[in-house]
């Protein structure tokens, strides 16, 4: 088996989230491989752009925009733990399974690592975001198993 080169995680900040993290981290660390980040916003107003916008992290943003700012602090810190180069950190605005497929493609991943459940889908097998990826890309996917707490 080819080594992995280019590892992205998808993490969504859920409860499992770290385990995820842990992951993915394991991983670029065995194979040596880039580690890229995503977080794709679907859950806080979009202002004037359109979907899949990457949003620049080091240029400040409206004061009032204090949810943004928030999010823009926690995937900060994570990219920041993760010794993540900025060139390959993603905040983007859309629809978690589009923005990470794009992405992928965009950047040359070879391995998407994202959790079997996130914060949508508990009741499905696979939870949609990781099912939506599984199917619709051609780079290989590690699907974290977390249990329901
Ligand atoms: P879900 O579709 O909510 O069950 O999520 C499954 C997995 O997809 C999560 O564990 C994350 O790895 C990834 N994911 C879901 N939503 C997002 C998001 N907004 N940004 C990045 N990754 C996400």
């Amino acid at each position: 088996m080819q080594d992995y080169q280019h590892i992205l995680l998808a993490a969504d900040y859920s409860g499992h989230c770290g385990t995820v993290i842990r992951k993915a981290k394991a991983l670029a660390h065995l194979y040596q491989a880039k580690l890229s980040a995503i977080h794709v916003l679907d859950n806080i107003p979009m202002p004037d752009t359109n979907y899949g916008t990457v949003i620049k992290l080091d240029i400040d943003i409206d004061s009032d925009e204090k949810l943004l700012e928030a999010e823009k602090d926690k995937f900060v810190q994570l990219c920041n733990r993760l010794a993540i180069d900025p060139a390959n950190r993603w905040l983007v605005w859309g629809i978690p399974k589009q923005e990470i497929i794009q992405i992928a493609v965009q950047e040359q991943v070879d391995l998407i690592v994202a959790g079997s459940h996130g914060r949508h889908d508990l009741a499905l097998l696979l939870g949609s975001t990781a099912n939506s990826i599984l199917h619709h890309t051609s780079c290989d996917v590690l699907a974290v198993r977390l249990q329901e707490e």
